[in-house]
């Protein structure tokens, strides 16, 4: 057997191969969408795919799924670039892909998102699959950690395109991230309006011009490696435990 841990770099030897039991497989789904005029518009998909790999590469029994890397995101979609689908083609395409994995005798998942549009399809899928094929699908979402982004950068979560995305994808693809751009940045305090706790329904460019919204200023690369570093830990920790479960 390689050491080559993703999915599509192997043969359909390798995969008959390995100990279905234990074997870990990571999907990493994202989106294409604006991240304001400093950051990809892959963003989403690029730290999800970052993420798992690294897990992949770094945790025995563990292997990457190809990248979902189009989501929910027709609320951006008055950005050029910006790609979506509805949530009933995320919900079966997620579904149709852990259904392959089961059908070649792999019931461990755990689905790494990177991109809140696409939490209830995909928590719709896992939950499907859990319950009518007995299916032990985990999701897995960088941004939740409010405990390590708050100890990092002293606010509570990510927004859109904030400081904390920005960090975070500047780690992750440092290349792709214009950092030119930074001192020129425009943002929304919010996600648009809301009374309590309750967002109205909106279209991005509503509440924010530049396409970003949250606070955006103290932009660290070191910091966004920080919280990848301990989003891979905590990853990986997880799929050791699920390795393991029976
Ligand atoms: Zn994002």
């Amino acid at each position: 057997m390689s050491d080559k841990f993703l999915l599509h770099e192997l043969s359909w030897k390798d995969i008959k191969n390995l100990e279905q039991g234990t074997t870990v497989f990571i999907l990493p789904v994202g989106s294409t969408e604006q991240h304001g005029p400093q950051n990809p518009l892959g963003t989403d998909f690029l730290i999800a795919e970052k993420i798992a790999r690294n897990v992949a590469e770094s945790t025995i029994n563990v292997y990457c799924l190809p990248t979902l890397p189009i989501g929910v995101a027709s609320h951006h979609r008055d950005f050029p670039g910006t790609l979506w689908t509805s949530p009933q083609i995320l919900l079966q395409l997620v579904k149709d892909v852990l259904h392959s994995m089961l059908h070649h005798g792999f019931k461990k998942i755990i689905v790494c998102n990177g991109h809140g549009g696409n939490t209830s399809a995909i928590m719709q899928a896992i939950s499907e699959c859990n319950d009518k094929d007995e299916m032990i699908c985990l999701l897995f979402e960088w941004w939740k950690d409010e405990e390590l982004i708050k100890s990092v950068f002293g606010v509570p979560s990510a927004v859109h395109a904030d400081t904390v995305e920005t960090s975070v994808i500047w780690a992750a693809e440092e290349s792709l991230v214009q950092t030119d751009k930074f001192d020129q940045l425009t943002s929304s305090e919010e996600w648009g309006r809301k009374i309590g706790d309750l967002y109205f329904p909106s279209r991005t460019k509503q509440f924010t011009e530049s396409g970003i919204a949250g606070p955006i200023d103290g932009i660290s690369r070191e910091k966004g490696l920080k919280v990848l570093e301990k989003a891979v830990i905590k990853l990986s920790n997880v799929a050791i435990e699920l390795t393991k479960y029976v």
